[in-house]
């Protein structure tokens, strides 16, 4: 069986030879090989590691560290035996058009969903509803941040998913979706079917689909509560209710009531005139007005807490969603919020994650997975710039398209994954974040709240009014997956006549310039019979005892090579200096 090996985000080349106990050289080797020069002090991330473990044929398997901070892992923590009942978190997943929408506003007793058609209803994020006395927190979440919110938050920020299907219409690939993400979180499925009222409606077909992506019904000897609904004539909404609080008995939600709260932030805005306004949700103890909180590298003392429909509340309890205002910057979402004894411990602690965070930015590497993966995947196949265009109207969409596929070369090409007439919505939002791809709005405007969602998801929408210049982009884009050039400039070579000094990162050594000059600063190749055993950097040189910026053929000077310990210089090895530079090329 493989062995596993746990590694972190990024590792030294030195250190992934190290681990996988086979020589650096072979790593640099297999490296190179791929057209990518790395030494052994750089750092490559997981999944060039991966990739290289895989050229290497090696018989192990790299797993990813989780860090002790992940949601997930601080979910584990042991319930402490004060704590007490909790109302229930529940996301509402579904395919779009279900009726996720509608659903939540039959719950919630008004009607939401025909503001927000005009793109100007505040999008709430989270609301409490009381049923039979009992409170239950909804995500109100458009479907795609839900997807998002379960996947990156897991079962830290849902108890219970509700899983929407039109009984018009059944198990769609986003319904499959959701209820893989809603196991993949170990979150409890309810099946909604809704639209119950309309003709066509079939839902022993749908229990049959369900079945097919395993969710067996309870009454087919399953453990999925299905519920039969519609939003429209709010026939099985209590149902529902009773079911969610129901199958929440079951779960046994508890928390903490008493002692400073904790939490995660589930939406962050700038609003004119209140700055910075987060919204987020209480886990355990109880939020007041007044304290001071931490949330990722920014930190607050409450100036308001507030329901999401703006009710001034003096503190709140587990599962309750707020909104609060009082951040110094912007928090953002996802972030673990903490209540902190005083402003000093709070300026500190987001002092401290924004100086990680930083630190985390400037150690990504020069060479990442993606970049080994273009050269990997250079000769195999042709890369594809994924593209989801939008237009107001069929004929300007279909010479969009056409526009762009005929962009293509033997080396790169638009894939178009999705286009349609009309303003970019939710969907293209959830299929650009599936497919990684750029959103080209042609004529059509993104709403407001659409643009929130592509924002947070770090999804390009680029709107064009100009057909040329929307290509200009795509050409641009399509230049920046072609590989760049690798120039090398070969310098010089020296035989390595006496060794001076070896220590942890520096070996310093003597020799003669046998051909062209030695340089400073500059790579090596350090060879030995002929065979390359290690690639460095030069850091010092020295004529005599002053340093020197070259030395030229014939003359002996004195060399600094950074390195890594294991490297043994000999007398007798050939340094051979050179300099290596990309150029950018364009279609
Ligand atoms: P979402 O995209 O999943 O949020 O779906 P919406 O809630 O926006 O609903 C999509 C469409 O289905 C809208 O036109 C709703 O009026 C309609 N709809 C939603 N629920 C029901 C229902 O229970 N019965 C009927 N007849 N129509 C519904």
């Amino acid at each position: 069986m493989a062995s596993k090996i746990e590694l972190q985000d990024y590792i030294t080349v030195g250190n992934l030879a190290e681990k996988l106990t086979v020589p650096v050289s072979r790593l640099i080797t297999e490296l190179m090989k791929n057209g990518v020069m790395a030494t052994v002090n750089e750092r490559i991330d997981f999944d060039t590691a991966q990739i290289i473990v895989d050229e290497l044929a090696l018989d192990v398997e790299l797993v990813k560290k989780v860090k002790d901070e992940t949601p997930q892992a601080r979910a584990k923590e042991p319930m402490s035996e004060h704590a007490i009942e909790r109302p229930p978190v529940v996301a509402v997943m579904g395919h779009v058009d279900h009726g996720k929408t509608s659903l939540l506003d039959a719950i919630r007793g008004a009607s939401v969903a025909k503001g927000e058609a005009g793109g100007i209803t505040q999008h709430i994020t989270a609301y409490q509803t009381t049923h039979h006395g009992r409170k239950i927190t909804f995500l109100d979440t458009p479907g795609h941040e839900a997807f998002a919110a379960i996947r990156a938050h897991s079962a830290r920020l849902t108890d219970l998913a509700v899983i929407v299907v039109a009984a018009d219409d059944g198990v769609k690939p986003q319904t499959v979706e959701a209820i893989r993400f809603a196991k993949q979180a170990g979150v409890k499925i309810i099946v909604a079917i809704t639209k119950i009222d309309k003709e066509g409606a079939d839902v022993n077909h749908i229990k049959q689909q369900l079945a097919e992506q395993n969710v067996l019904v309870e009454e087919w000897g399953g453990d999925t509560v299905v519920v039969e609904v519609s939003a429209k004539t709010k026939q099985g909404i209590d149902n529902l209710l009773d079911m969610i609080l129901l199958v929440s008995d079951v779960e046994n939600l508890r928390a903490l009531h008493d002692g400073p709260a904790k939490g995660l932030i589930i939406e962050a805005h700038t609003e004119q005139g209140r700055g910075p306004v987060a919204h987020a949700l209480v886990e355990s103890g109880t939020l007041k007005r007044g304290d001071f909180v931490v949330a990722g590298s920014s930190y607050a003392k409450i100036r308001n807490l507030e329901s999401p429909s703006g009710e001034v509340l003096i503190s709140a309890t587990p599962s309750t969603p707020v909104v609060i205002t009082g951040f110094k910057t912007l928090p953002e979402f996802g972030d673990a919020f903490e209540v902190v004894d005083n402003e000093k411990v709070a300026r500190n602690e987001s002092g401290s994650a924004a100086d990680k965070k930083q630190e985390d930015s400037t150690n990504r590497l020069d060479l990442s997975g993606n970049d080994l993966i273009k050269i990997i995947n250079r000769s195999k196949q042709l890369q594809f710039l994924n593209v989801i265009v939008k237009a107001d109207v069929q004929g300007s969409l279909t010479s969009v398209i056409d526009s762009l596929k005929s962009l293509a070369t033997e080396e790169v090409a638009v894939q178009v994954v999705g286009a349609s007439v009309g303003v970019v919505n939710e969907n293209d939002i959830h299929l650009a974040h599936s497919s990684g791809a750029i959103i080209y709005a042609f004529n059509v405007p993104a709403p407001t709240n659409i643009k929130r969602l592509a924002n947070r998801d770090k999804i390009s929408i680029r709107e064009y009014s100009i057909i040329y210049e929307l290509i200009d982009n795509a050409r641009d884009e399509l230049s920046n997956l072609l590989l760049p050039e690798l120039v090398v400039t070969e310098i010089g070579k020296l035989q390595v006549k006496a060794i001076f000094k070896t220590t942890k990162g520096e070996i310093i050594c003597g020799g003669e310039v046998l051909e062209g000059k030695m340089v400073v600063p500059c790579l090596v190749r350090i060879k030995r019979g002929g065979k390359l055993i290690a690639e460095a950097e030069l850091i010092h040189l020295k004529r005599g005892p002053q340093d020197a910026k070259e030395v030229v053929k014939g003359e002996m000077c004195g060399l600094g090579i950074k390195t890594s310990a294991k490297l043994v210089v000999e007398e007798g090895d050939i340094v051979e200096t050179y300099r290596q530079e990309t150029i950018e090329r364009k279609l």
